[in-house]
């Protein structure tokens, strides 16, 4: 399949107060969020025309751009109403949001004190096609060489562009190798994330064990499915995860935006078989997006 590519294609993109055609939403190629990684964004779903959970977002990219120490000049109701007209503009019903804030070209050395803070928001078709018997396979992870940062070498909690180096790389290795995706361990060696999504195990009880976001995203999705599962009667137990304590466990899941509820067969040599639990939490994450329940 051709691939068309992001910078030409029809649709309206969000640039600093103005909708603007797609083609012409422009920034300089001396922009400081280009050189020195001064970029934060957000990946948000559209479902049935709502986007799901969208303060969270917007609340993350702001605490994300805080974190990179600039600010973004929008409220958060300005960067709502921004993301839905960008979703009306393209005629969007189920699709993808991407929200995203960077430095722009007064400076271009380290020290970017003056900077303007751009903000940019695009939205693209993403047809949502519920299948749970082929999400039921499962993916496969390779074991990444990267290791996620400590909180004292990167700001690991912000959704940040350069933390992103480290994921494109591992996730490179592993297709080379056939794997989907990667799992990531931490600077200590306890399991993190994979690439994009945060991850799960369930054990042969069915309590459900997750890693302690403490050096890596709280995802979003992580957060509802931990709430989703707490409402199914399944127990969820936030602790550090070695491989050696993962490796009688029975199920596995990835949880994101985009991966929503996505069920993993393999973690190197490790084998996992997606089953009730995962079952139950990849319908009920649907029935969520689609407002059929709440949390
Ligand atoms: N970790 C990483 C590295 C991610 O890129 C994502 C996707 N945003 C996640 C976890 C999951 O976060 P969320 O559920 O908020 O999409």
């Amino acid at each position: 399949m051709a691939l068309i590519p992001f910078d030409d294609r029809d649709g309206t993109i969000w640039l600093n107060g103005e909708m603007l055609p797609w083609r012409d939403a422009k920034t300089h190629t001396l922009s400081h969020g280009l050189h020195y990684a001064s970029l934060v964004f957000e990946g948000e779903r559209v479902y049935s025309g709502n986007i799901f959970k969208g303060r969270e977002h917007t609340e993350r990219l702001r605490n994300s751009c805080k974190i990179m120490d600039f600010d973004i000049p929008l409220s958060d109701n300005e960067v709502d109403a921004a993301k839905m007209a960008v979703v009306e503009a393209n005629g969007i019903t189920d699709g993808y949001v991407r929200a995203f804030c960077w430095r722009g070209s007064e400076m271009m050395a380290v020290s970017a004190q003056k900077t303007k803070t751009h903000v940019a928001i695009a939205a693209w078709e993403w047809p949502s096609y519920f299948d749970p018997e082929t999400k039921m396979q499962g993916i496969t992870l390779d074991i990444a060489d990267w290791k996620r940062p400590s909180p004292e070498s990167a700001p690991v909690h912000a959704k940040a562009a350069g933390l992103y180096m480290i994921c494109t790389l591992s996730k490179h290795a592993a297709e080379k190798k056939g794997f989907t995706d990667a799992l990531m361990l931490d600077y200590r060696g306890y399991i993190a994330e994979a690439t994009g999504a945060n991850i799960f195990f369930v054990d042969g009880e069915g309590t459900i064990h997750t890693p302690i976001a403490d050096c890596f995203l709280d995802g979003i999705t992580r957060r509802t499915v931990i709430q989703l599962a707490q409402l199914l009667q399944m127990k969820v137990v936030q602790r550090h995860l070695t491989l050696k304590d993962v490796a009688d466990m029975k199920e596995c899941f990835l949880t994101g935006t985009a991966a929503e509820v996505t069920p993993v067969s393999k973690i190197g040599d490790l084998t996992f078989t997606p089953g009730d639990a995962s079952r139950q939490l990849v319908e009920g994450y649907e029935d969520l997006v689609r407002g059929r329940i709440s949390v």
